[in-house]
C-alpha cells in the first residue's frame, strides 16, 4: 500500500516503551509516570504488543529488550517492518517547526526505502509571523510566498492544523481589516490561539493558491493528539469555508477519518467533489473497530476520493501496526460486501483504489 499519511520516525532504535505510543503529549516526569501506569491497560498497546512478540519472536515481556537488540541494525530493521506491512511509498508530513526541509525527506525515503512525498505544513510559518509581529498582510504574503516556491522545493502538496489553533470554524467572510484587528484583539492569548480571522483568511486563501498550484492540501479533522480540543476539529465546522469559490476550487483530503464524526465526513466526500477522505490514526488507537469505522465511510463516500494510511509517527512499528489494521479492516469489509452482492472484480478495483491508487495520483507517485 502507499501509505496517505506520515510523520518522521526516531533516528536510532533501543529499547522500546510501548507506553510511549500515546496522544498525551506532557513531558514532565508525573506524566510519563502515569502514562506508563496507564500505558498496558489500553487495548492498542496490548495489541501492538503482542504483534511485536510474534513478529521478533518473544514474549510480551520481553518485547522492550528484544527491540533493543533487533534495532542495532536501525536501517534494516526499519526496513524490515515496512516489507512487512507492505508500505512501497509515503506520503511525510514533517512539519511541526520550521527547520523541517524536503532534505530530511530524501533522508526519510532512504531510511525506509520506499519513495517519500513531503507535503508542507502551514502553520509554523503562520505561527512565527505572528510571534514576531508581523501585521496581517505579511502574513497572508508570506504564506502565499512559501506556497509558491513549494514546489521547486520538492513538496506534493499542503496541511493546515487549523483545528489545533482557532478551529474548523473558519468564517469565509474575514476580511483583512477583521484579521488586522484579530491579532491586536487576541495579542494577551498564547500565538496558536491568536488572530482567529488572519487564520481563516490565510486558510481560504491558500486553497485558492493551492488549487491555482494543482496540489492536494490536508485539512487536519477529528481526533488528535492532546493539544486539541476536539470539538473545534468537526468537519461539518469547514462547510461555509467549502462553499466558497477556493473551498470547491481546491483538491482538499479531511485527515484522520474525522474519527469520531466519520459519517460527517463520508456525507462531505459524496456530495463534494473536490472533496476527500483519508482514513488513518484511528487505526493505531481505536482498534478494536477499525472495519466498522472504514465502512462507516466507504459504504457512502466514493472510493475513488477516499485514501488509506496510518499516521505513523517516531516509532516505526507505528506505521507496521497501523498498515496491518487498515488492511486487515478493509478485509472485514470486503468479505461483508462480498456476501451482499458486490462483485469481486469490483471490490478487487475499490481496494487498489483506496490502498493505493488514489494516493498515487494525488501526490504524483
Ligand atoms: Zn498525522
Amino acid at each position: 500500500m502507499i501509505d496517505s499519511h506520515g510523520h518522521p520516525i526516531a533516528d536510532s532504535g533501543g529499547a522500546l516503551d510501548l507506553s510511549a505510543i500515546n496522544v498525551e503529549l506532557a513531558t514532565d516526569d508525573a506524566s510519563r509516570a502515569v502514562r506508563q501506569q496507564s500505558g498496558p491497560s489500553r487495548l492498542s498497546h496490548e495489541l501492538l504488543g503482542v504483534r511485536l512478540a510474534a513478529y521478533l519472536g518473544c514474549s510480551v515481556e520481553e518485547v522492550p529488550e528484544a527491540r533493543g537488540r533487533a534495532s542495532s541494525d536501525w536501517s534494516g530493521y526499519v526496513r524490515g517492518l515496512f516489507a512487512d506491512c507492505g508500505i512501497t511509498g509515503m506520503v511525510l508530513d514533517p512539519g511541526w517547526n520550521l527547520d523541517a526541509t524536503t532534505a530530511q525527506a530524501a533522508s526519510f525515503a532512504q531510511m525506509v526505502g520506499c519513495p517519500v512525498r513531503p507535503i508542507l505544513r502551514l502553520e509554523p510559518l503562520i505561527d512565527r509571523m505572528i510571534a514576531d509581529g508581523a501585521g496581517a498582510a505579511e502574513v497572508l504574503a508570506g504564506v502565499e510566498q512559501a506556497m509558491q516556491d513549494a514546489p521547486g522545493s520538492g513538496y506534493f502538496g499542503f496541511k493546515t492544523i487549523i483545528a489545533y489553533r482557532t478551529g474548523l470554524a473558519v468564517d469565509p467572510g474575514a476580511t483583512l481589516a477583521r484579521a488586522e484587528a484579530s491579532l491586536r484583539e487576541s495579542a494577551a492569548l498564547p500565538v496558536r490561539r491568536r488572530g482567529k480571522a488572519l487564520r481563516d483568511l490565510a486558510l481560504r486563501s491558500a486553497l485558492g493558491w493551492a488549487a491555482e498550484l494543482h496540489l492536494p492540501f490536508q485539512i487536519h479533522t477529528g481526533f488528535g493528539d492532546s493539544e486539541i480540543r476536539l470539538a473545534e476539529a468537526n468537519p461539518l465546522l469547514l462547510e461555509e469555508l467549502l462553499r466558497t469559490a477556493e473551498g470547491m476550487a481546491a483538491t482538499v483530503l479531511l485527515i484522520h477519518g474525522s474519527y469520531p464524526w466519520h459519517e460527517e465526513l463520508a456525507y462531505l466526500t459524496l456530495a463534494k467533489p473536490n472533496v476527500h477522505a483519508e482514513l488513518s490514526m484511528f487505526n493505531l488507537y481505536s482498534v478494536a473497530t477499525v472495519a466498522d469505522r472504514m465502512e462507516r465511510v466507504l459504504e457512502l463516500a466514493p472510493t475513488s476520493r477516499v485514501l488509506c494510511g496510518t499516521d505513523g509517527h517516531g516509532h516505526p512499528e507505528t506505521f507496521w501496526f497501523g498498515a496491518h489494521l487498515i488492511r486487515e479492516g478493509w478485509r472485514t469489509v470486503r468479505d461483508r460486501w462480498a456476501v451482499q452482492g458486490a462483485r469481486s472484480s469490483w471490490l478487487d478495483e475499490v481496494e487498489l483504489a483506496i490502498m493505493d491508487g488514489n494516493t498515487r495520483s494525488l501526490y504524483r507517485f
